[in-house]
């Protein structure tokens, strides 16, 4: 039996109620976490005071208070029987990295002894040479050391019966370059902090931080475990590279008003535990719209630790999905024709005495505030949509960016009706011999105008790919598998920049004379004018877009190879080595590991495709050939007129014409990649790979596979088919 009919048998025999302890969140939540109480009961006075200095400041840990510390976090991990520690952190790789010490160590004497000291917990050197650099360590012979960082607290894994210290870290070369998602994310953190501060004091001079906050809501798929197994290629790439569409698909969105599938809720209400224990502040659970799709989102929080707790959550749904003979696909576009999985990234600012900035306020002056805010982000995107699209750019996103279910790769700002008017009347009314009069009366106006807005929140906009909802934007082509941390700080660094221009013209005007809040309104003026092309309420979907967007100049790069340019331009390296957050050899080797990535992706599909198109799908299909062959001889032998077996022949031709198909463009393929392969300069070798594998071959094999699925006898099928892995629990 071919493991297909094996893990559709297996289904029916699973035991379906894995029963899990709820218990109540707040008892648990935060329990394996080192801060707040845990920390204050396990550190001296004086250890607890500098740990919470280096934590609000984002600072490195002092010297001298390391060996205290480390002995607090030692103490409290062993006391949850924990034996080992690790540092943990982001590689580029696109997962998490821990490399596993135990705190067991053998004294110059010889004594045996449990140890765990400052050095230890603040900086470590994990091999670096596995883990991409794109050139880095080649440049500059560095070898890498994973860095504390202080900002994300301490906190222990569960994985089976055995627990693990993690300290999160940034992993740098020695020469001080990134290596990971999280370095860059905290310098444009503080860059951003650094331009938005000084923004808010022409407004309130009490504010001294602003903090860029983020609320995910992650999308997966939930699979049954043997069906997954039974497919070689959600194994090795995340996503099915064949299956025909099945009868019933997602056109009935029954699933999205479905109630959650009892199985996959034990499983949701396990991965929830241990989250709620390691502080992640889940929320939300629903399903989507495509079968077998959910979604989880938690309460926003800082952005540093928004997205470590995503990066932990991919990591423990993935464990524990398996304990309940499940799999989570995270990938982007596991199934064709079925919607795929996003990553929407809800993003504001909030500033030390708690206003988020992109909240409207109450009085017409916070309301100037949040409209300088809101402008400057609608400039930010407006001039760097080309860095935006790239910071999203993946070999898996280009499956779903565009494919009607998705944003496109156009980059746009929606804002909603209220807001648009509102811009509008700042364009029509601020003009250049305004005075105090007009000024107050136009900032009244605008006032009344702006609270409408929070009456009606059903003005949304699905279908566009940076949309303000009320009082956050919503970047919604992230993808599902990729890690928040390189959109947010594209985000974070652009939004930086743009203010900290805004502060110059501004000044600049004041200091010709300019009462300050006429100075601010004629900036914010000539900002909606020269980003206007960036807006769009429309149908972010739809032919007519693509059309508007060519027509206004706005870029449409539908591949990655080709997004990833904007990366490498010279207003990017301004960009980034203004701010702080990469310098050019950072930017060039980011660019190659994308490329790579890309690459690599790429030629392991264009992989698996051949091989199970030669060894699951032909033999499969010819078997059945044969039969149909024998039949029809046998007929004919029996003396039997044609017309007795004319479906069949009809039936032998179509089946011999895919199965030569099939067979004729796996070969082609193979060559292609040869060719491919042959190239040196990595970015013409991804755009082969884009244009001469994937763009060439994947489609049409593709076809022909998934016709003869529709044709070949469903007894000699081995690949699980749609139908069973969406609708099968
Ligand atoms: P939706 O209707 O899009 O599901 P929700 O209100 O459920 O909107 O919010 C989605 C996400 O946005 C949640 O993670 C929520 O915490 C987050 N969010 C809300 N306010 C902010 C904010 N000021 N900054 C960042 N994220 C926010
Ligand atoms: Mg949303």
């Amino acid at each position: 039996m071919s493991n297909r009919f094996e893990a559709i048998k297996n289904l029916s025999n699973s035991t379906q109620s894995n029963a899990v302890k709820q218990s109540r969140i707040t008892d648990i939540f935060g329990e394996n976490v080192f801060k707040g109480n845990t920390a204050r009961e396990f550190l001296s006075d004086e250890a607890y005071k500098s740990l919470m200095t280096s934590v609000n400041a984002g600072k490195k840990i002092d010297r001298s208070m390391a060996n205290q510390i480390a002995n607090g976090v030692r103490a409290w991990a062993e006391s949850k029987g924990v034996t080992h520690f690790t540092h943990w952190f982001q590689p580029l790789t696109g997962t998490t990295a821990e490399k596993h010490d135990s705190f067991f160590t053998i004294k110059s004497d010889g004594t045996a002894i449990e140890e765990f000291d400052g050095a230890a917990l603040i900086q470590q050197e994990p091999d670096a040479s596995s883990f991409p650099s794109g050139g880095l360590r080649a440049t500059f012979e560095a070898r890498g050391y994973t860095a504390w960082d202080p900002s994300s607290p301490a906190f222990i894994m569960e994985i089976g019966h055995g627990k693990t210290l993690c300290i999160p870290t940034i992993f740098i070369s020695y020469t001080g370059e990134s290596l990971d998602y999280k370095a860059p994310l905290l310098k444009a953190l503080e860059s951003l902090n650094d331009a938005a501060v000084e923004v808010c004091n022409y407004f309130d001079r009490n504010v001294t931080k602003v903090t860029a906050t983020l609320g995910w809501e992650q999308e997966y798929f939930v699979v049954d475990e043997g069906l997954y197994n039974a497919r070689p290629d959600l194994i090795l790439c995340g996503r099915t590279v064949f299956g025909h569409t099945p009868a019933k698909g997602q056109q009935l969105e029954d699933h999205y008003f479905g109630s959650i599938p009892e199985r996959v809720y034990a499983f949701m209400r396990d991965f929830e535990t241990e989250s709620y224990k390691l502080g992640i502040p889940l929320r939300t659970r629903h399903n989507e719209v495509a079968p077998a799709q959910f979604e989880c989102a938690p309460i926003f929080e800082e952005v540093s630790v928004a997205v470590d707790h995503n990066s932990l959550l991919m990591d423990i749904m993935d464990r524990v999905a398996r304990r309940h003979k499940l799999r989570v696909l995270l990938h982007e576009k596991p199934f064709a024709g079925i919607n795929g999985s996003g990553k929407h990234n809800n993003w504001s600012m909030a500033t030390n005495n708690g206003i988020n900035l992109l909240a409207p306020g109450k009085t017409p002056k916070t309301n100037l505030m949040f409209l300088t805010f809101f402008v400057n982000i609608i400039k930010a995107v407006h001039d760097y949509n080309d860095v935006l699209r790239a910071s999203i750019a993946s070999a898996n996103n280009d499956y779903r960016l565009g494919a009607n279910e998705a944003p496109p790769a156009i980059i746009s700002v929606f804002i909603g009706d209220y807001l648009t008017k509102v811009l509008k009347e700042i364009k029509e009314r601020v003009t250049d011999k305004m005075d105090e009069t007009d000024e107050s009366l136009l900032k009244i106006d605008i006032h009344k105008s702006i609270p409408e807005l929070l009456l009606d929140n059903t003005d949304r906009n699905r279908t566009s790919p940076f949309a303000f909802t009320g009082n956050k934007f919503e970047f919604r082509a992230v993808g599902s598998t990729a890690n928040c941390a390189n959109a947010m700080t594209v985000v974070n660094t652009i939004m930086a920049d743009t203010l900290k221009k805004f502060t110059k013209e501004v000044d600049a005007l004041i200091e010709k004379g300019e009462k300050k809040e006429i100075a601010i309104m004629h900036v914010i003026r000539e900002y909606i004018v020269a980003s206007e092309k960036i807006l769009f309420e429309g149908d972010g979907y739809s032919d007519a877009w693509e059309k508007e967007a060519a027509r206004r100049g706005l870029p449409n790069v539908k591949t990655t190879p080709l997004a990833l340019d904007a990366m490498v331009t010279k207003k990017a390296k301004q960009l980034f080595e203004s701010n702080n957050v990469y310098n050019h050899l950072e930017l060039e080797a980011r660019h190659e590991i994308e490329l790579e990535k890309y690459i690599k992706k790429v030629q392991i599909e264009s992989r698996i495709m051949g091989e199970l198109a030669t060894s699951h799908i032909l033999p499969a299909a010819i078997r059945y050939q044969n039969l149909l062959a024998t039949n029809i001889r046998g007929l004919k032998e029996a003396g039997l007129k044609e017309a007795t077996y004319k479906s069949q022949k009809e039936m032998l031709e179509i089946i011999s014409a895919h199965i030569n198909s099939v067979s004729e463009n796996v070969s082609a393929m193979i060559e292609a990649r040869k060719a491919a392969n042959n190239l040196t300069d990595t970015r013409s070798k991804a755009i082969a790979y884009q244009e001469k594998v994937k763009d060439a071959y994947f489609d049409i094999v593709r076809y022909h596979v998934d016709k003869l699925e529709l044709f070949v006898d469903d007894k000699e099928w081995t690949l699980p088919k749609y139908r069973e892995i969406l609708f099968l629990r």
